[in-house]
């Protein structure tokens, strides 16, 4: 019977760092702790390429799916329910779709990205966001103000 009380691989090696859950981070004692680099910030990184017309499609494509199934959904749950609300939320998706369908219009003419106010290119990080926007971020402010 060799019972390996004193060879065990796996030792609990003196008292390292009092946090250890970080991992491989070397911890600088000082005051001001920075978080790791953005493990949560995908949609702020920067953009240097604008998106292709293929990506664009792809993105409206799916913003419209999920507005369709939003309105299927209004349908099916929304039968009896407040349609006050109800309208105002079907209506609400319906300019979007409206909005959808028109950046597709603006993708096929080739106008797709500039903005309708001021004819300035659209900011690429707000059309990952609304990809179907015809607006800048000023003039969209105009416009519903
Ligand atoms: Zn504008």
């Amino acid at each position: 019977m060799t019972t390996q009380s004193e060879h065990r691989p796996q030792s609990s090696q003196s008292s390292q760092s009092p946090h250890g859950s970080q991992g491989s981070q070397g911890s600088q004692g000082s005051q001001r702790k920075r978080p790791a680099v953005s493990v949560d910030a995908p949609l702020t990184g920067p953009r240097p390429e604008r998106m292709t017309a293929h990506d664009v499609r792809r993105r409206l494509e799916h913003a419209r799916s999920t507005r369709l199934t939003q309105l299927h959904a209004l349908d099916e749950t929304g039968q009896g329910g407040d349609d006050h609300l109800m309208s105002m939320q079907r209506s609400a998706i319906e300019r979007v779709l409206k909005e959808i369908d028109e950046a597709f219009a603006r993708v096929e003419d080739g106008t797709y990205g500039s903005c309708l106010g001021c004819a300035e290119p659209v900011p690429a990080e707000r059309l990952e966001i609304l990809p179907y926007t015809p607006y800048c971020v000023a003039c969209q402010r105009r416009a519903t103000a």
